[in-house]
């Protein structure tokens, strides 16, 4: 088995009717590459950038997280990065913020509404990823995002700190690819509005579950009722899929249902571009990918 795995590397992740899909890699550090490169990820799917936050003790200043997102680019040779800018609260606290105790964090003051209400937080995370963008293929994804205002001000944040660097003559891509995690029922009902406004969506699905089926993803005791392939899930990433592709957009899919192979052929048959996985699952994937028929899956499991 291990033998045939190892035979997957190099292979393209396309199915036996041609159908291509990317296979992507999630990491919490720049040291994770070497394993991404080593399982033949094609890419970064979900670099979550919590690490940097998490390990410190004081808000890491621009140079440092520069000098992480800079490594990830590099060493990955050109193939895309993207980056999940800052989402804490809920279950990752970090002292320094000092945010106040929640009797709900899941609801409350947690990823892309900290940064909009923290101008500062967000325009150093922004312009350390800028600055990492002309070392290699960095994109920049927002979550927990909700509403559509929540994107224009996350696009007007990104473009100011374009003019800033502009103006001191520091190097940027300027069409580094911008996109959101569609992780709230919110953003599913909002899609072909939310497509318009960026490049790429990418499903979160542990928060999309919990808020879908309104099931804590911390609560251990809901077994059954905390349904990953439950048909409102399911439909919900349909519905983002045919959003993304009617606004001519790629969607991915980061959580990790991305890599339950039983739902492969659901996810070939929504036309789901890319799975952004943890490095050991893809050469599974590829397997399963390449030994699919596209033409042949139908959304059989949408059915309630
Ligand atoms: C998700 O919600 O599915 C996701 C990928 O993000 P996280 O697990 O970091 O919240
Ligand atoms: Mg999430």
């Amino acid at each position: 088995r291990q033998e045939l795995l190892r035979s997957m590397v190099g292979q393209e992740d396309v199915t036996l009717d041609g159908k291509k899909i990317k296979l992507y890699c999630n990491i919490g550090s720049p040291e994770d590459v070497s394993a991404v490169l080593a399982n033949d990820g094609q890419g970064v799917g979900l670099f979550r950038s919590e690490f940097l936050y998490l390990a410190a003790s004081d808000y890491p200043d621009e140079e440092a997280q520069f000098q992480a997102y800079k490594k990830a680019a590099v060493d990955m040779k050109g193939k895309r990065v993207i980056v999940r800018t800052l989402d804490i609260g809920a279950d990752k606290q970090v002292d320094y913020f000092d945010l106040n105790k929640e009797e709900n964090p899941a609801m409350g003051l947690r990823a892309i509404r900290i940064c909009l209400n923290r101008p500062e937080v967000f325009r150093t995370q922004l312009r350390a990823l800028y600055r990492a963008s002309a070392f290699g293929k960095i994109a920049i994804m927002f979550p927990m995002i909700a509403s559509v205002w929540e994107v224009k001000e996350c696009r007007r944040a990104c473009q100011k700190v374009m003019d800033e660097l502009s103006a001191e003559g520091i190097p940027f891509r300027e069409d580094t690819e911008l996109g959101i995690m569609i992780e709230t029922p919110a953003a599913v009902f909002m899609a072909p509005e939310l497509a318009k406004l960026v490049d790429f969506f990418s499903v979160g699905t542990n928060d999309l579950t919990q808020y879908t089926l309104a099931c804590d993803r911390q609560c251990n005791d809901l077994g059954k009722f905390f349904d990953p392939h439950h048909p409102a899930v399911l439909r919900a990433l349909k519905m983002a899929a045919d959003a993304a592709h009617e606004a001519g957009i790629w969607i991915g899919i980061c959580g990790e249902l991305g890599a339950d192979t039983a739902l492969l052929p659901t996810f070939l048959a929504m036309g789901i571009d890319e799975l952004s996985v943890s490095p050991t699952a893809v050469l599974p994937l590829r397997a399963a990918i390449r030994k699919s028929i596209a033409g042949t899956c139908d959304l059989e499991l949408l059915k309630g």
